[in-house]
């Protein structure tokens, strides 16, 4: 049986039978394969350089880029703001817009452009703590 792990130099997929990685070279021994079974290169890259508070480690509890690119698209609908968990919002944004014939989604799309503007430029950790931990419901 071989046991599936990752290239510690370049994190192509080896098995332990490789004497060498198949894809750049580098040799293959039991532990350099364990250790880097056990950390990925891939997610090394993401996290580590960062190396701020916990929730990097942490999965993210809301991605400020599902929820930017929802209010940029569909702002009108208040989309965003029913993902960030803001229902009395989203709602009234829902409801304007429907009972408006459409009118109030104009408003309410250069509202979405800029908060989903405004949450992309925001850090994860500066997007949760707004957003996320605490109420902010508008901007
Ligand atoms: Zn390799």
């Amino acid at each position: 049986m071989s046991k599936v792990a990752f290239c510690w130099k370049c994190g192509a997929p080896v098995t332990e039978e490789d004497a060498f990685c198949r894809n750049c070279g580098a040799p293959v021994t039991a532990q350099q394969s364990q250790v880097a079974y056990a950390q990925p290169p891939y997610q090394q890259g993401q996290q580590g350089q960062q190396g701020q508070g916990q929730y990097l480690k942490q999965p993210m509890p809301k991605d400020k880029v599902a929820a930017g690119l929802l209010a940029i698209l569909l702002g009108s609908l208040g989309i965003h703001k029913f993902y960030l968990g803001y229902n009395t919002a989203g709602l009234i944004m829902l409801l304007c817009t429907v009972f408006t014939l459409g009118l109030a989604a104009c408003v309410f799309g250069i509202i979405g452009l800029v908060e989903g503007i405004i949450y992309l430029t925001k850090s994860d950790e500066e997007f949760l703590n707004t957003y996320v931990y605490n109420s902010k419901p508008w901007f």
